[in-house]
């Protein structure tokens, strides 16, 4: 039976620290780390998680305004908030909550952000500077899986790792984190072997049969049996699904729990880690523009 990896748990831990990181850099520089967010629309989903980014926020001491804008909004006019936000030197972090609506070109809008204030890492610049192993901000769901990972002590270096999906949040930057010689953290969490899987991939259950660490984000419910995976594995649940009122990951729980030697649980895993990783960013955004 698997241990559970409990991201709440950790999440925690690492809030903790992120609070004191957060009123010591407060009292040194009298500045209030600030993060402004954009919502557009009335997605349910993008609400509840615009919400919980803003308690985690206020209980990090870290302040947070949010922008609420029709769905009908223009895209030059979100332009337009977006360079009002830029300009704000009281404002350290952007976030632009996605989906945007259709008529909205998400890839313009990240564009527009200035690259320090990019919380999310998603503005082309901060996407080349971690490709190229010295990151400014470290995407929040990857950097989320991989302190997961570092804070229960599983190490990566020469792990085959397995991922499933290849999105521009999730798949391809972690994927990148992973293989890279040196990130941030020792060596020891990066130098994997990766292989990345996609809706293209046609012999998938032979190649996850091969993970020594298998992360699953592809946004299919309990994608992941146990027939897919090895003995021993240790599955990272990305995955975030919606059947009637409960979340289910990508991974068939009960089933791979038998297996892995590790499992994250949905909800409780990734979820609370991303927010986290988001917090860190914003100090980091806030340290980034009074230096
Ligand atoms: P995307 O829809 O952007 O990407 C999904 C990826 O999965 C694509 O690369 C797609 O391949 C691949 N894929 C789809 N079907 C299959 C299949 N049958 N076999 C193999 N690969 C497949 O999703 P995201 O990366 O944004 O999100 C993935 C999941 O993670 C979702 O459930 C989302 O809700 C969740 N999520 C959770 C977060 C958290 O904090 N825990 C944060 C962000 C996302 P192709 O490229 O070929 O289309």
């Amino acid at each position: 039976m698997a241990e559970v990896l409990d991201g709440k748990k950790i999440s925690t831990e690492i809030r903790q620290e992120l609070a004191r990181e957060v009123k010591e850099f407060t009292t040194h520089t009298s500045t209030e780390p600030k993060l402004a967010a954009i919502l557009v629309g009335d997605d349910p989903a993008s609400q509840v998680y615009v919400r919980n980014k803003e308690r985690a926020c206020a209980k990090v001491g870290i302040l947070s305004q949010l922008h609420r804008l029709p769905s009908s909004t223009k895209e030059s006019d979100l332009i337009g908030l977006i360079n009002e936000l830029n300009q704000d030197d009281t404002v350290h972090g952007i976030l632009v909550q996605l989906p945007l609506p259709s008529h909205i070109s998400q890839q313009n809008i990240l564009d527009q952000i200035n690259p320090y204030k990019d919380v999310d890492a998603f503005h082309p610049e901060n996407v080349g500077l971690l490709a190229q192993g010295r990151p400014r901000f470290v995407p929040c769901t990857p950097h989320g899986c991989l302190q997961l990972l570092i804070r229960n002590g599983i190490k990566v270096s020469g792990m085959h790792v397995v991922v499933l999906g290849r999105s521009e949040i999730v798949g391809k930057p972690l994927a990148a984190m992973l293989a890279q010689r040196k990130l941030l953290y020792g060596d020891e969490f990066t130098n994997a072997t990766v292989t990345i899987c996609h809706s293209r991939t046609t012999n998938l259950p032979e190649l996850t049969r091969q993970a020594d660490i298998l992360i699953a984000a592809i946004g299919h419910p309990k994608f992941v049996t146990a027939e897919m995976v090895k003995k021993g594995v240790v599955a990272i649940d990305v995955g975030i699904n919606r059947i009637d009122d409960t979340l289910v990951g990508d991974l068939e729980f009960d089933s791979v729990e038998k297996k892995a030697s590790y499992i994250t649980p949905v909800p409780g895993g990734v979820g609370p880690m991303t927010i986290t990783m988001l917090l860190k960013n914003t100090l980091v955004a806030a340290k980034l523009q009074r230096a």
